[in-house]
């Protein structure tokens, strides 16, 4: 690292995002992006906003969280919108943990939790997965944490129930949970309904995947006005206008779109199941999944040797070299014309 990094930052290995090659089109498999565009209603939002684009934006984000509150049914107070849920996640890890309370989370995980645990310097452990790779709700029954779950989990796609996740937010009442819905619209339990009974959980969600709108950058933090008002402080000493003009109208009109995004959730959870049934013919085992992704392996091939040979041939696919899970990868669904390509290319390969 150059002379120039602080000390405190010196030790930061940063976040590694899927790559986004531009040499060749790809079957893009390995973000968990949408593969259906935004809905017409959120181009023409966009469009009308952009001659505004002198103006700041609205720090309140007064009519994204209206919209907000009609189709979560919660009350706006209740509501932080972000840049992202990946900056959600940060304030809420910056405003909840620190020595006292430190950071939970599972060992197969989203790969952005320690990395804004080291960037905010708190410490965290991690919780195995059971065997299966599943989240066994007990691990998380201590005092004076931070639980973060991601339902469904990344990149595994298996989800939790929401007494599993009432039980662990019970536990302590006095320290937060975060619940991370990235992945949720797709065939999980939203735990949106239970911020109301529980003032120490907090809900993170995401347009980026199940509302086409990964390149905007809009995520969420729905939970109770003593959790919010937190994030707010935060958020006002970071940047106030986190959310800029065109996401925050491509957000508003993606709301009213909403029925056009379920839709597509519906379709992409077929073809999962689809999906999933031809890798259990190609003899894969795929963990049962919630999310718009598969989790597979195959003992003919090693995970790191199949990302690599469908790069060659034109499809990306997500790879980890990481300890328990190298022999797997995470496979976006898509169309099922994109999944057809995926499985050609896979018998091209195993033959
Ligand atoms: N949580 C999980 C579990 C994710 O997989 C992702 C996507 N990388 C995010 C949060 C962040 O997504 P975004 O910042 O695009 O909302």
């Amino acid at each position: 690292m150059s002379r120039f990094f602080t000390d405190r930052y010196s030790s930061l290995i940063p976040y590694v995002p899927g790559e986004q090659p531009r040499d060749m089109k790809y079957v893009k498999l390995n973000t968990n992006e949408s593969p259906f565009p935004p809905s017409s209603g959120v181009s023409d939002a966009v469009r009308a906003e952009s001659e505004k684009l002198n103006l700041y934006s609205d720090p309140e984000c007064t009519d994204l969280r209206r919209a907000m509150s009609e189709v979560f049914g919660v009350k706006t107070d209740n509501v932080v919108m972000t840049n992202g849920s990946d900056e959600a996640l940060n304030f809420a890890f910056m405003a909840f943990a620190d020595e006292k309370r430190p950071l939970v989370f599972p060992d197969v995980t989203y790969g952005f939790y320690p990395v804004f645990a080291q960037l905010d310097h708190i410490p965290y452990r991690e919780i195995p997965l059971t065997e299966d790779f599943s989240i066994n709700a007990e691990d998380y029954l201590t005092k004076d944490r931070v639980a973060v779950i991601a339902n469904p989990n990344a990149p595994t796609g298996t989800a939790i129930s929401l007494g599993e996740i009432e039980k662990i937010a019970a536990f302590d009442p006095d320290s937060v949970v975060i619940v991370d819905e990235a992945y949720v619209d797709f065939g999980a339990e939203s735990a949106v309904k239970l911020t109301e009974k529980y003032e120490n959980l907090l809900v993170i969600g995401t347009f980026s995947k199940s509302r086409s709108l990964a390149g905007g950058r809009l995520g969420f933090a729905i939970g109770s006005k003593a959790l919010t008002e937190c994030l707010n402080t935060v958020r006002y000493s970071t940047n106030p206008y986190n959310v800029n003009r065109l996401t925050s109208a491509a957000g508003v009109a993606a709301l009213r779109d909403n029925g056009y995004y379920m839709e597509n959730c519906r379709v992409i959870a077929e073809n999962r199941e689809y999906a999933k049934n031809v890798f259990s013919s190609l003899g894969f085992e795929v963990l049962p999944s919630k999310a718009n992704f598969l989790f597979a392996r195959s003992d003919r091939i090693g995970g790191k040797e199949l990302y690599l040979a469908l790069k060659e041939r034109g499809v990306l696919i997500r790879h980890f070299d990481k300890p328990r899970i190298s022999d797997w990868n995470r496979v976006t669904v898509g169309t099922r014309e994109q999944m057809d390509a995926l499985f050609a290319k896979i018998r091209e390969i195993l033959e």
